[in-house]
């Protein structure tokens, strides 16, 4: 973050304010995390501070401190205008357009209203008065500790800040595996569990908190795993009917697609699944390397991210989407192999 933008956002900050903090639609852990982390500390310099999440998120997500005071714009749609028409200043946290935020985003650009965007997903777009962008880090998490950091408040970070920032570095890190984690990374982890973070208890309540029908759908999509040796890639189907045979929850595909890239010498693992109303089928792509999905998704699946994990969509059906991946494939041999 530049220093004049820390200069002026602390300068902002000197007196109360009303704060709104919104993470990207379907939050995963890192849009939680940081959103979580970000309320706790700002409360404690004594600002009026409400998280209002696009939509629902999965349950085990939902044990982090402060969670039952998320806002859902779509449940709770007036409420949630109103604060965000009452707000000083609204966070945009771990993403970079506010197309990632669908629904709420006509009613965002037509409020007078500052924006500060803190996000690590390439290619942000410039809404935002304060921006604090870096493809480098391991997560928006990690960004949310350097700019406490920033504003010389690290001894602010209590148990409760700790644990949402650690949840979200763990889960967008893969449990501090992924290439973007560094030895930073790690000391900012230790500070956290210095600070109060029980490690243990995350990954246990993040990683073993399965149902028994997650885990059958999971047996599926393994089952379903096409292995296409020549692209040295992997993709998974699930259809709605197989969704509903198992009681589909939000979050239970969550990590399926990593499984494909558990195969010696894969490089590219995607995931197709069919949405609930069954009128679109929801992308994730995974990749090792320099094999870039950002770029895959952008092109071919209305979507984006990161160049190693992506998302997107396609508004065919499963037989026409998984044409059209056969027939991009001949394009990527190359850097497949
Ligand atoms: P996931 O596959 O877990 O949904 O997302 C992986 C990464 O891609 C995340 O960083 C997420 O923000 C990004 N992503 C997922 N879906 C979309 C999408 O539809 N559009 C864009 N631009 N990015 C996405
Ligand atoms: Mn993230």
């Amino acid at each position: 973050m530049k220093e004049n933008q820390i200069k002026d956002i602390k300068e902002f900050l000197s007196s109360p304010k009303k704060i709104s903090i919104i993470p990207h639609k379907n939050p995963d852990g890192d849009a939680i995390g940081s959103s979580l982390g970000l309320m706790h500390y700002l409360k404690k310099l004594g600002h009026t501070v409400h998280v209002i999440s696009p939509n629902e998120y999965p349950n085990f997500l939902k044990w982090m401190p402060g969670n039952n005071e998320v806002i859902k714009f779509d449940y709770q749609e007036d409420y949630a205008k109103r604060i965000l028409k009452a707000s000083d200043l609204i966070f945009t946290l771990d993403f970079n357009s506010l197309s990632r935020i669908e629904e709420m985003k006509p009613y965002l650009e037509s409020l007078d209203v500052d924006f500060a965007m803190i996000d690590h997903h390439q290619q942000p777009d410039g809404y935002a008065k304060y921006t604090y962008s870096d493809v480098s880090m391991s997560a928006t998490c990690e960004m949310i500790y350097n700019f406490i950091s920033y504003l010389g408040d690290l001894d602010q970070i209590d148990a409760d800040i700790a644990t949402c920032l650690y949840a979200g570095i763990m889960t967008d890190t893969g449990s501090f595996r992924f290439s973007s984690t560094t030895s930073t990374t790690h000391r900012i982890i230790a500070d956290l569990i210095d600070k109060g973070a029980k490690n243990t208890e995350i990954h246990n309540a993040i990683f073993d908190s399965n149902s028994i029908d997650k885990l059958h759908l999971l047996g599926v999509a393994l089952n379903n795993l096409v292995f296409l040796e020549a692209y040295n890639m992997v993709y998974i189907t699930l259809t709605k009917a197989e969704l509903e045979k198992h009681n589909f929850k939000k979050g239970d595909t969550e990590g399926f697609v990593n499984y494909g890239l558990s195969i010696e010498g894969v490089k590219l693992s995607i995931i197709f699944i069919e949405n609930n109303d069954g009128d679109y089928i929801k992308i994730s792509l995974r990749s090792k390397g320099d094999f870039s999905v950002n770029e895959m998704a952008r092109k071919h699946f209305n979507g984006g991210g990161h160049i190693n994990a992506a998302g997107g969509r396609s508004d065919m059906n499963m037989e026409d989407t998984i044409n059209k991946l056969n027939e991009i494939l001949p394009y990527y041999q190359k850097e497949l192999q």
